[in-house]
This record gives C-alpha cells, structure tokens and sequence, in this order.
C-alpha cells in the first residue's frame, strides 16, 4: 500500500556507511517497522533500532534519541523534510506515498462539486504523486483546477500540512471550492479556517468523498466554547513543546507577558509530549496555552477537562484578534 523506497534506503545506509540506523515512524506505519528493521539488518548489515515514541509530523524528529543511542543515521518515514530545517543532521526521509487508486472518490467529488467551476486542488505527501492524476479527472468534467506552490514548512506544490497550508492560500481567492487527496479528516479540516473556501476530502482508502463544511462547523462551536472558558481563568499554565521543529520560547515569553498584561498569572511548562495525563496533574492551574503543535487544541480538546489554546486563540480570547477572523469573516451565528 505505501512505497518505502527499500532499495534507496538500503543504498544510502550503504553509501553513507552507517553502522547504527534508528527508524521512526507515524502509528499508522508502525505495522511495517518490523519487516523495515529486519530487511535493512539483512541488507546493510547496520544495528537498526525502531523509536516506540510517537510521532506526528517531520516537526518530530528523532534527534535527541538518535544521538542517546548514538545512532549515526535518522531514516524518518512517512513525512516529507520540512524545508531548511537541520540541514547539518544525518536524516534519511522516506515519504511513504500512497499507491491507492483515486479514481472512484475522486468521481464521488466531482458529483458533488456540480455549482463549482474553479477548483484548488491540494494533497498530503501520501497522495502528492497522484495530484497530476486528480487535477484530469476534474478537467475531463470540465473544471479548472489551480495547484499552489508550496511555501513555509511546505516542500511540494499542492503540499498541506495540518499546520501550513499555505499552498492553498496562496490560490484561495481565485477558486470556488477546494479538493483535497488525504486518509481521514486531519488534513481537510483546517482548509475552510484557513481558506474560507468549501472543502471536500477525498479519502483514497475508504473510497470516499466528504464535504467538510459540517465538521469544521462542529470543530468551531467547541473552539468558541473553550475560548469562553478561557477567559474565565486566572492561573494559566503556558506549553512550549520541545520537539524539534516546534518550541518556540520567545512566542511563550511573548505570550506570557500578554496575558500578564491582562490580569491572568502565568507560568511556563515545557514538555515533550503534550498530554492531559501529565499537565492536568497541575491542579491549580485553570487553564493552558500549547505552543507546540496547534492541533493539539483544535482536534484534543475534549480529552482535556480544562480549556487549552494555541496562540491564536489567546489572540482572540485578549481581544486582539476578531472571531471573524479566524472563522474567516463567518459570524458565530453562522458556523452554528
Ligand atoms: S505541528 Fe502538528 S500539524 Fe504541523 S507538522 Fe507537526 S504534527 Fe503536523
């Protein structure tokens, strides 16, 4: 089902000499990390350790146990290299793309795309091969398919990432709606907050199309109920995550002064894994604010019992930033 690139891979531990191989892996490709050790064991004749942390993105790379078992290369699969970061570090990607036929789901969108004429067209790294492929079906029924360049943490045109998608802002205001190739909702969710645009996802695996409008408007309604809370506390504990492509303690001190600004008591925490299991243990914090990931708050809110934010939403909760903006000029009235 996905293309692990087995002999390039093989070919660089070989090429570069590494004695010490450590894999890492989204949960979904753990499945394939026994037969992927075990192949390149017998083929490179390198020590290969498979990381059992989770992982979520090429924002979490495996550097500081890399470096604890003293492995001389990082072979991360299933996400494409977020361009210019650490570009000094021994790291091997193996995207991991797709090869699921789309075009029964792709025909499912176009049926539902009938008042539509201009389509953006975008994928995550598993179908991104396959974008040349979707924008014909479209074209043979007759729309006009406009493909982003990629920009940002970004590497190919038409690229999105559950944080940048910035390949379709770039197009937003020339289409009338957008299709997106991408397993499950993680991706297409964030596309109608960030280009105001209708948003059908196209899932190559369940051989499905799904317009996200009501999903994103289920998403908003607990968004505005946690930003409520929010505002309600008064003990805030502020999150910076500490993997790789995510901390940012400048945005966390800058954060902290705001809302010590605005009457709040703040404290930092770092972390690196953001889970309730481990900060809810903070009881007399109220609330919190995570400077990691921003899908942490958007898509985990409901296994935390206290609000959590990303910054932006601190922006709105200070009334530094409108509602409306984040919603991209719908009114609460409208999402509901
Ligand atoms: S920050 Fe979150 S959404 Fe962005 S790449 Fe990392 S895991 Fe994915």
């Amino acid at each position: 089902m996905y293309q692990l690139e087995e002999n390039r891979v093989i070919e660089e531990i070989r090429k570069r000499g590494s004695k010490r191989v450590l894999l890492q892996m989204p949960e979904g490709l753990k499945p394939i990390g026994f037969r992927l050790a075990k192949l390149l064991e017998k083929d490179t004749g390198a020590e290969v350790f498979i990381s059992g942390d989770p992982c979520y993105g090429a924002c979490d790379l495996a550097l500081m146990p890399k470096k604890a078992i003293e492995a001389d290369l990082l072979v991360h699969v299933g996400h494409a290299e977020i361009p210019g970061e650490f570009p000094d570090e021994e790291v091997l990607y193996v995207e991991a793309r797709a090869g699921v036929p789309i075009d029964e789901p792709m025909l499912k969108a176009v049926e539902m795309l009938e008042k539509e004429h201009v389509i953006g067209l975008a994928s995550n790294v598993q179908h991104i091969s396959q974008l040349d492929h979707a924008r014909k079906i479209l074209e043979d029924h007759g729309k006009a398919v406009l493909i982003g360049r990629p920009s940002g943490w970004l590497k190919y045109p038409g690229q999105v990432l559950g944080c940048d998608y910035g390949s379709l802002r770039a197009i937003a205001e020339k289409v009338d709606a957008i299709v997106v190739l991408s397993g499950g909702d993680f991706h297409a969710i964030g596309i109608p907050l960030a280009t105001g645009k209708r948003t059908i996802v196209v899932d190559p695996f369940q051989r499905t199309a799904r317009d996200m409008t009501e999903v994103c408007k289920r998403l908003l309604r607990k968004r505005w109920i946690s930003i409520t809370k929010f505002k309600d506390a008064k003990k805030v504990g502020i999150i910076v995550g500490l993997k790789s492509s995510q901390m940012n303690v400048s945005l966390a001190r800058r954060i902290k002064q705001l809302l010590e600004e605005n009457g709040y008591f703040a404290v930092l925490l770092c972390a690196n894994e953001v889970i309730p299991e481990s900060i809810e243990s903070f009881t007399d914090l109220e609330a919190f604010v995570e400077i990691s990931c921003p899908r942490i708050s958007t898509d985990d809110q409901e296994r935390y019992r206290k609000p959590i934010l990303n910054p932006e939403e601190v922006m709105i909760a200070l009334g530094k930033k409108r509602w409306e903006d984040y919603t991209k000029g719908m009114t609460l009235e409208e999402w509901h």
